[in-house]
């Protein structure tokens, strides 16, 4: 089975440094769901590994998260794409959790839901956190910079073998 694990914010939809707090914040970068879409038809698994911690700060609450989440799903239905299952952290960093990015909590719960490693597998984000996060458990970084993305390059400090592409579209046409 073929799995690739993406971050939300700044990867799928636009980021904002106010935290997306509602379905109308949501807003997909252009590209994005078709680049699902296309992996989808190559075979692979979409799963998403987002820090949430909007929810910890008394920003939004779940069912508005489960909104925003029902938007992104009809979004990508709408151009044949499908994301199969979300993984959120919704704590702040001061909760000490295990899944709040770069702690490897998410992707570890992923490889136990697939039932696999996660050795090589594409997890593909914006910010550092993600792609620590993704080298905890040997899956493959791969920074956009799209969101946060351009940031985090200036900033340096990559893993050892980051791959770093413009944007979702570009890692998914490399990928099939
Ligand atoms: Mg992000
Ligand atoms: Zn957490």
């Amino acid at each position: 089975m073929k799995l690739i694990i993406l971050d939300r914010d700044g990867v799928i939809n636009f980021d904002s440094d106010q935290f997306i707090k509602t379905t109308e914040e949501w807003l997909p970068i252009p590209g994005s769901l078709e680049a699902i879409a296309r992996l989808n038809q190559a075979g692979y698994r979409v799963a998403v590994a987002t820090n949430q911690s909007g929810i910890g700060r008394g920003l939004f609450d779940m069912p508005t998260l489960n909104a925003i989440h029902d938007k992104m799903h009809k979004a990508c239905a709408q151009v044949g794409a499908h994301i199969d299952a979300i993984f959120f952290c919704p704590h702040t960093n001061d909760a000490q959790c295990n899944c709040r990015k770069p702690k490897s909590g998410m992707l570890e719960e992923i490889a136990e839901r697939y039932g696999m490693s996660l050795q090589g597998v594409p997890a593909v984000g914006d910010s550092l956190r993600d792609l620590e996060a993704a080298t905890r458990l040997s899956a493959k970084p791969y920074l956009v910079l799209t969101g946060k993305g351009k940031k985090t390059q200036d900033k340096g400090g990559l893993p050892e073998g980051t791959l770093v592409y413009p944007d979702l579209a570009t890692v998914a046409a490399t990928l099939i």
